[in-house]
């Protein structure tokens, strides 16, 4: 038997490092790798069920077509067939419009290997085009880390078992973050207080000291109340605040003035004794881990709460170098050349950029699209008509487009859609490099078995596309396909790199994960400085509703859509081993929609709004907020389709609103 060392590439916290186990060219099992500092030799539940995965009968092993799109009549296609399909409509669009502006991606997360950004660089290659910016998950939050620590600042996770109080906003990492519960649950042992602060009482609020159930969307509201009492009872960090923060007078003007406790109770339903509570363990319990979660920017306050967030740790004097602080995201892909995502394209003679759109409204705005027209769609690492939203538009878009391409695993709502369907080789099939957006170690994931049937990788696909495209067209893309895997992986692996994660060679990562050695940020030390941020109006829940439902009487509960356990998205379905968690939607409602509604408990009932109706198996949570309808990421027939779009046009720097949505609950009707 032989083992290789594996990363998971799936958009998780924990960028786990794994061991697969393989005989005769086939993967029987995977392990968790205890040379990982942080995952430490353990998976998740869909981790240990990769091998199902790899092998599952679903899975996508040839190029396919189908005619007309939409139809299911799906024909198994040779790899020339399709590129040259593909290759006639790029070269067709350019002599049409005279660019390959009409030609466009849209890629994000799903696998976060280095890698795979050939997507992006293979369409550099080819000269201005249509792409997306932004991030739907963490620009909000990014956003408000650097105007309070001016740059991108989040501990090491493995620290959180040196603070005394842990406070976790907005996050439910014994579902999404499994492996940071061991950390926590050591700083608990060692006399740690855990505090969730959440409006739903989640997995992770159950194993919490103190539960804090908060509206939704007005955490900031809450913090600034707490940072109110602190500074009126001079509980804070003088030394600090008057050596090492700018805006402080202005900050304390303004919480005098515009925080009123009491209207902070209202609005977030926090009692005023909670929120003393709060204040009161700031204040004492030295050192702090403050987590900002991902849920809390999901709203068009996201922004105003981590800021105000941030305020609250700085003021509390929780920011000691290397034991408390603030807990969000870890950039680290900042610190490699990502050299596929930033490969330079040809110039083109008259147009000097690509086309940019939002990737939080990209139908939406990809319709709007004029000379050219966007026409050629290639989609890779999502399944948008499934974790998007604003589906309707989706479809818009896709009746306008000329070809679809789609590459992908398995056959996903956005495949079934598409024109021509690519299969996608797993992380066991291709080498990559793995970093984290949480921790800070890097991942070697060695090649461990060939490729399933004819599936390929995205660099794969990248290079033979490129390849031929230039035999029919000279020059026309500058895409180096003659580069192997293994040299992009030499390229990213720069001195800087070898220096920071203290590597000779990325050979090295055969041997295990390697630790960031040094700490770029500064936060805690004695050169950082902190900036009070003055939020705009913080709208309240009500407010938040208002501005996106037309009758507030019609949908009147807030929806929240959190990941599960045993899914990310609509990954993972057709594996048996987790087939625990129904395909088939969940809608949790608090007793009170469910006796104003005369509904009970396992009844079929539908979720609706102005944009459609999901069909959910109702359960009466007894511990939710009267007003709030929770619907997990999973299923077949996606809760996203009842998102409900937020204007804004700060294009590419805010986070999708996807907890903005309000909702109606009734009985199924046929
Ligand atoms: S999904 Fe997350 S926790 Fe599970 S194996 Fe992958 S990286 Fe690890």
């Amino acid at each position: 038997m032989e083992i290789y060392r594996n990363a998971c590439p799936r958009n998780c916290f924990a960028s786990c490092s794994m061991l697969s186990y393989v005989n005769n060219g086939e993967i029987i099992k995977v392990s968790g790798d205890p040379k990982h500092g942080f995952n430490q030799g353990r998976l998740c539940a869909k981790g240990y069920a990769f091998t199902q995965y790899v092998y599952n009968p679903y899975r996508l092993k040839y190029p396919i077509m189908q005619s007309p799109r939409g139809s299911g009549n799906w024909k198994r296609i040779t790899w020339d067939k399709a590129y040259s399909i593909i290759i006639d409509k790029i070269l067709e669009l350019n002599v049409r419009y005279g660019s390959n502006l009409a030609c466009g991606y849209n890629k994000f997360s799903g696998n976060l290997g280095l890698l795979h950004y050939a997507v992006e660089g293979m369409f550099n290659s080819f000269g201005p085009h249509t792409k997306p910016v932004g991030n739907p998950c963490l620009i909000s939050g990014e956003q408000a880390i650097k105007s309070s620590f001016g740059q991108t600042v989040s501990l090491m996770p493995e620290k959180m078992v040196d603070a005394n109080l842990i406070v976790i906003w907005g996050a439910n990492p014994a579902v999404t973050n499994v492996h940071q519960m061991k950390f926590i649950f050591k700083a608990r042992q060692k006399g740690a207080k855990l505090v969730v602060i959440d409006p739903i009482f989640t997995q992770t609020a159950a194993k919490a000291d103190i539960y804090i159930q908060v509206n939704p969307g007005t955490d900031g509201l809450l913090a600034h109340a707490i940072a109110k009492i602190l500074i009126d009872s001079s509980l804070y960090d003088q030394e600090f605040i008057d050596n090492q923060t700018t805006n402080w007078i202005e900050y304390r003007q303004y919480v005098s003035t515009e925080v009123n406790i009491t209207e902070v109770s209202q609005e977030t339903g926090v009692s005023i004794e909670g929120i003393n509570e709060l204040a009161h363990l700031y204040s004492l319990s030295k050192p702090c881990a403050t987590w900002i979660g991902f849920g809390i920017q999901r709203n068009k306050n996201g922004r105003e709460n981590i800021s105000a967030i941030n305020t609250l740790a700085a003021l509390a004097g929780t920011l000691q170098k290397g034991k408390g602080g603030v807990y969000y995201a870890h950039n680290g892909l900042e610190d490699f050349p990502a050299n596929l995502l930033n490969h330079q394209g040809p110039k083109h003679s008259n147009i000097n950029t690509s086309r940019e759109i939002n990737i939080n409204k990209f139908a939406e705005e990809a319709i709007k699209l004029s000379e050219p027209p966007l026409k050629f769609l290639w989609i890779a690492s999502r399944n948008p008509l499934s974790q998007d939203h604003d589906f309707k538009k989706w479809e818009l878009l896709f009746h306008e487009l000329e070809l679809i391409v789609t590459v992908d695993l398995f056959m996903t709502r956005t495949a079934e859609l598409s024109d021509i369907v690519l299969p996608a080789t797993t992380h066991f099939e291709d080498p990559d490099l793995i970093i984290s957006y949480w921790h800070q170690w890097l991942s070697y994931n060695e090649q461990a078995i060939p490729a399933y049937f004819e599936s390929k990788s995205d660099l794969q696909i990248a290079r033979d596309l490129t390849k031929k495209l230039n035999e029919c067209s000279p020059n026309f893309s500058n895409f180096p396909h003659e580069l192997e895997p293994i040299d992009w992986i030499e390229r990213e692996i720069t001195p800087s790199i070898k220096e920071l994660y203290s590597l000779k060679s990325y050979k090295q990562l055969l041997d295990g994960p390697h630790l960031r050695n040094e700490e770029k940020h500064s936060e805690g030390s004695s050169s950082m400085n902190f900036h009070f941020v003055i939020p705009n109006k913080i709208a309240s829940s009500s407010e938040a509703s208002t501005n996106v439902i037309e009758d507030q009487d019609s949908n009147p509960f807030k929806l929240i859509t959190p990941q599960s356990l045993l899914r990310i998205h609509s990954q993972y379905g057709t594996l048996s081993w987790l087939s625990s968690e129904k395909d088939e939607a969940i809608v949790e409602l608090s007793e009170y929609a469910a006796e104003k509604y005369w509904i009970s408990e396992g009844e079929k009932v539908e979720v609706y709004n102005q944009n459609g109706r999901i069909a959910a198996t109702a359960k009466i949570n007894r511990y939710l907020p009267k007003k709030v309808i929770l619907v997990n990421q999973v299923g077949k027939n996606p809760i996203n389709q009842v998102i409900v779009h937020e204007e804004n046009s700060n294009i590419g720097k805010s986070s999708a609103n996807f907890y903005d949505s309000s909702v109606n609950i009734r009985k199924w009707r046929d």
